[in-house]
């Protein structure tokens, strides 16, 4: 008998002594309905505080698929994702939340969809129950404003419950930026998409682990990571202020030396003065950016080009 695929679960687990017990039992029975495949259940314990890694061991020595990485502090949603990725071995993985938001009767759905040709399957949320307004203000912003400014389009709505092919696992892992999101990563990998819409469903136990000042860190980063635009502010302040600046005091010159009609007082002309040498600092801040810019995108050492190889 050919061996069965493997599929690889990963799942960051941050303070859900609650929670995890009863995802388990229902990722248990998806799993054991998909009996064409191997599963290896990765959880990764992102410095939990409360009881979630011994429910996590007691999961480990009862059932041979499940694998615990346990990592020695909270590092965040995003860095521990990056681990349960790093050490799978599924043909495929999926990442999904471990609070029961992610519904994991989709599980199957991915899977098909991966088995008809995506590379990536991407979870869409349709609508999110007991979310606050912020947040939702907060994430369309978000979203206006990345898809504005950088190259990679993110979908909004677009959660980290997804499917990676093996490919994509490999390609991601060789990504070594500190400051990341994992979903904007996946974005700027590319490879073949496919979307699959699901309703998130409210927290039950426990509290989402991301803050409000999390979650603008979160924002920040993945804009600067996405994007040199803010580094470009500054440049095209600078600019804006020199022309008008240049302009009102080219008004003044005429009106003072052709016309002989000066009325700007002494500190108004000074005002104009001190603006525009301010623009010209701001160009050069801008100038000063650019460089930068091009230091960090060296140094975030992306590869230049990700190649599509053909599956075996
Ligand atoms: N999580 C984590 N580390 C953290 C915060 C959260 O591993 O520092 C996990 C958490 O256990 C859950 C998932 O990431 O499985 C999503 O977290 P949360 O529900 O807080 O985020 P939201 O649903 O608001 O995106
Ligand atoms: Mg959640």
């Amino acid at each position: 008998m050919e061996d069965k695929k493997i599929i690889s679960i990963i799942t960051p687990v941050y303070n859900e002594e609650k929670n995890i017990p009863i995802f388990y039992a229902e990722l248990q029975k998806v799993v054991n309905s998909m009996d064409k495949y191997d599963f290896e259940l990765i959880f990764v314990n992102d410095g939990s505080r409360d009881k979630s890694l011994e429910e996590l061991r007691k999961m480990e020595k009862e059932d041979e698929r499940v694998m615990v990485i346990d990592l020695s502090r909270n590092f965040g949603k995003e860095i521990a994702t990056t681990a349960g990725i790093n050490h799978c071995r599924g043909e495929a993985c999926i990442m999904l939340d471990s609070d029961l938001q992610h519904p994991v009767e989709k599980i199957p759905e991915f899977v098909s969809k991966w088995e008809n040709g995506a590379e990536v399957v991407i979870g869409v949320r349709k609508k999110n129950n007991g979310e606050g307004l912020v947040k939702k203000m907060g994430s369309f912003f978000f979203y206006k404003i990345i898809n504005r400014i950088s190259d990679t389009k993110v979908m909004s709505n677009a959660t980290d419950y997804r499917l990676l092919d093996r490919m994509v696992i490999n390609e991601f892992n060789k990504l070594t930026e500190k400051n990341r999101m994992t979903r904007a990563l996946i974005d700027w990998l590319g490879f073949k998409r496919e979307y699959i819409y699901f309703e998130a469903r409210p927290r039950i136990h426990g509290e989402a682990g991301y803050s409000f000042w999390k979650l603008m860190r979160l924002a920040f980063n993945s804009m600067i990571s996405l994007s040199i635009f803010p580094l470009r502010i500054a440049g095209y302040l600078g600019i804006i202020i020199t022309i008008f600046s240049g302009v009102l005091g080219l008004f003044i010159f005429i009106t003072n030396y052709v016309t002989e009609s000066l009325d700007f007082s002494g500190p108004a002309i000074l005002a104009v003065v001190i603006l525009f040498l301010i623009g010209i600092v701001l160009i050069c801040l801008g100038l000063i950016a650019l460089y930068i810019a091009n230091i960090h995108s060296e140094v975030n050492n992306r590869p230049l080009y990700v190649v599509r190889r053909s599956r075996k």
